[in-house]
């Protein structure tokens, strides 16, 4: 486990949405598990998709695997508060997901496309959106072709649907190339390390009240 700002900060605060968007076969899933593992009050989004399962992908674990009609249903009632077709399937985050876990002031993680992080952006203008770029096209394509689960046709849809998708990265917070996975996991965990910092996120009301130093263990404000 990384050393955590939620150690230190006593004040609670409602917890933060971490939108991690990328072309696929940047890695992304492995950077988002790997920091998930070493970060407290970090949860994973579960998403909703059409798309068939892939083996070692556990149903209700890494996506909930639903049909078409099931996932149109939902969408229907609006049980979505972002939604996308890519690469011919549907994938959707619900307000349930989103919204149970930064009640309770626990930090979501969600892996989404660059459709569905700006939808949420507009809802949510205080998520933190991280763009994850490969090293070069070049090592993008050697990934995607390593991994062996795509025909050649797939690999140069997606290597296409990469650099139409880099376009929107002016529109993200931050940007993290992932050349080696240990460096990109410790950005990542200083983004979210800052951002559990910054002052407009957090209750400062115990700071004020009478009762300061039993609420909190920073020192009041102009007492002395
Ligand atoms: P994959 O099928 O490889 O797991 O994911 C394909 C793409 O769908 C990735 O870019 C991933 O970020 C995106 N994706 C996964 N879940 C969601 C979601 O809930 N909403 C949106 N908009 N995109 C998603």
């Amino acid at each position: 486990m990384l050393d955590d700002a939620d150690q230190y900060l006593r004040f609670s605060r409602r917890g933060i949405l971490l939108i991690l968007s990328a072309p696929s076969g940047t890695g992304k899933t492995t950077l988002a598990h790997e920091l998930i593992a070493k970060t407290s009050n970090l949860n994973w989004s579960i998403s909703h998709t059409t798309r068939p399962r892939r083996a070692r992908e556990i149903d209700g674990k890494d996506y909930h695997f639903v049909s078409e009609e099931t996932f149109l249903s939902l969408r229907d009632q609006e049980a979505f508060a972002e939604w996308a077709r890519v690469h011919r399937a549907y994938y959707g985050t619900t307000r349930t997901t989103i919204e149970s876990t930064l009640n309770t002031g626990q930090d979501l993680l969600l892996d989404i496309d660059v459709q569905g992080a700006e939808q949420l952006k507009l809802c949510y203008p205080e998520a933190v959106l991280v763009f994850i770029l490969p090293p070069s096209w070049q090592k993008l394509e050697d990934r995607l072709r390593a991994r062996g689960t795509d025909e050649e046709e797939a690999v140069t849809q997606r290597i296409r649907r990469a650099q139409e998708e880099t376009r929107a990265l002016a529109r993200y917070d931050y940007c993290v190339i992932n050349d080696q996975l240990e460096a990109s996991v410790a950005v990542l965990h200083a983004i979210l390390c800052a951002e559990r910092t910054r002052v407009s996120r957090l209750d400062l009301s115990p700071l004020y009240s009478d009762s300061a130093h039993s609420t909190c263990d920073a020192p009041p404000i102009g007492t002395e």
